[in-house]
């Protein structure tokens, strides 16, 4: 993402570096999953941590930032193609009620020192979008890990 856009947590500045997507949905609410979910992945200004807010993606209205990034969506693995308009704000729900927890990425090398926060209210987004990133990414969510002793706070 290019510079400037930030997420505001309390004194915490997180910057936004990128974005990515996973399916099914790498957090699940009471033992359920969500046909997809989308990570903003920031880095924290001040300290070396990152900050990363998790968005559910359920199907339902189109959502017009995800349409367009769907009709981008490359034909076969590892192609890459630019697109000059990305509006990360469309991927966002409407209220910020969230869970929070400390704890590693969920991509290699998993390392331990993310700040998590996952909203609460989904974003719906087209059916057939989402079945443009599946017939890409059948499953790309690392498996459900237990808690151990982490503490899930949920704030709204
Ligand atoms: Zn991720």
């Amino acid at each position: 993402m290019p510079e400037g856009s930030t997420l505001i947590r309390g004194d915490r500045v997180y910057e936004l570096i990128q974005f990515h997507f996973h399916t099914p949905s790498e957090h699940h609410v009471a033992g359920k999953s969500f046909p997809m979910e989308v990570h903003f992945v920031h880095k924290d200004t001040d300290r070396d941590t990152l900050g990363v807010l998790g968005v559910f993606l359920t199907p339902g209205a189109t959502n017009a930032g995800f349409a367009g990034l769907a009709e981008a969506f490359p034909m076969r693995l590892g192609e890459e193609i630019a697109v000059d308009e990305v509006d990360p704000n469309g991927l966002l729900p409407a209220s910020f009620g969230y869970w929070t927890y400390e704890g590693s990425l969920t991509t290699p090398p998993c390392t331990e020192n993310g700040d998590w926060m996952v909203t609460m209210e989904p974003v719906q987004v087209g059916a057939a979008d989402i079945k443009r990133f599946t017939s890409l990414y059948p499953s790309n969510a690392r498996p459900i890990h237990s808690p151990n002793r982490r503490f899930i706070l949920g704030l709204s």
